[in-house]
């Protein structure tokens, strides 16, 4: 059994991992932690009956006193470095889908891991569709250099543009090379209208609206065509087989591996 610290499990994704890790036959729960609903046991968060486990909002105390073995942690951008920091130095091994973590902090995470001979992962998307669209578009983009990026989420997401999509530019930028696409002498009318921008000149546009979970069109232009790859997370369950793959991997490495599809593909 692995021993699991959940680290946001108050949230909208933290209670789909704690149903998770209750229903996988290979996986124990041993610490809840959130910063809302402290002292209450975390079964309440289910709806169901107690676990014995208590919500603590004190991550280092947490994780020493349970004896974990692995946190996930799906908090905040503002939250995410720090405990992901705490828990490496706790000798934990974390699997993280909070998104947001700047460039710093990860180079940060990443020596710490390495130097204390640690596993973690740092998913931006767990979902096995959006890390086929993401390996699709970048096969794409060795043909269609001119490209931009759609993603769509609820619009209680505090980050943007989403990891994903970061991560999407990041694989393109990768396979396109050196290239300027766009026009030189465009002019914005209303600031942002024309999205963010990538080196390169390429474009990420984020929608924050009710009704949406997770999604992203990918749209490259080629001379008279389109291609347009999409991916959609209709529900948060679609990211669970993905954070289970995850906590079963990180115990056997060592130090950061960024993107789950680095586990997946060859
Ligand atoms: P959410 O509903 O706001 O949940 C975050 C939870 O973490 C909240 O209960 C929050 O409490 C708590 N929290 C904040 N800071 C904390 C801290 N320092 N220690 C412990 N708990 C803390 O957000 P969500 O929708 O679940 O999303 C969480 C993250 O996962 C976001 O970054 C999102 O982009 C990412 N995400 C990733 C994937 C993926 O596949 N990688 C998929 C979906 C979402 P308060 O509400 O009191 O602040």
């Amino acid at each position: 059994m692995i021993k699991v610290a959940i680290s946001g499990v108050a949230g909208r994704m933290g209670r789909e991992v704690l149903k998770t890790v209750l229903a996988a036959e290979d996986t124990e729960l041993c610490a809840a932690i959130d910063v809302f609903n402290e002292g209450l046991d975390a079964g309440t968060l289910l709806g169901g009956e107690p676990l014995g486990i208590k919500i603590a909002s004190n991550l280092a105390e947490a994780l020493t006193a349970s004896g974990a073995e692995v946190m996930v942690d799906f908090t905040g951008p503002r939250s995410v470095t720090a405990n992901v920091l705490t828990a490496l130095k706790a000798g934990v091994r974390p699997v993280v889908g909070t998104t947001g973590m700047s460039r710093e902090d990860f180079i940060k995470v990443s020596e710490l891991a390495s130097n204390m001979h640690l596993g973690c992962i740092i998913a931006p998307n767990f979902a096995i569709g959006a890390l086929l669209m993401i390996k699709f578009a970048a096969e794409a983009a060795k043909y269609f250099p001119h490209v931009e990026i759609i993603e769509k989420h609820h619009d209680q997401k505090l980050d943007a543009p989403s990891g994903t999509a970061i991560k999407t530019a990041e694989m393109i930028l990768e396979q396109r090379g050196d290239f300027q696409q766009g026009l030189a002498l465009e002019e914005e009318k209303i600031i942002g209208a024309r999205g963010g921008k990538m080196p390169g000149g390429l474009r990420i546009h984020s929608v924050r609206l009710p009704g949406c979970v997770a999604h992203q069109e990918v749209i490259f232009g080629g001379v008279g065509q389109t291609l347009t790859i999409k991916h959609d997370s209709i529900a948060r369950e679609s990211f669970m087989p993905g954070v289970l793959t995850a906590i079963r991997a990180v115990p056997r490495l060592e130090g950061v591996v960024y993107g789950l599809e680095n586990l997946l593909f060859e």
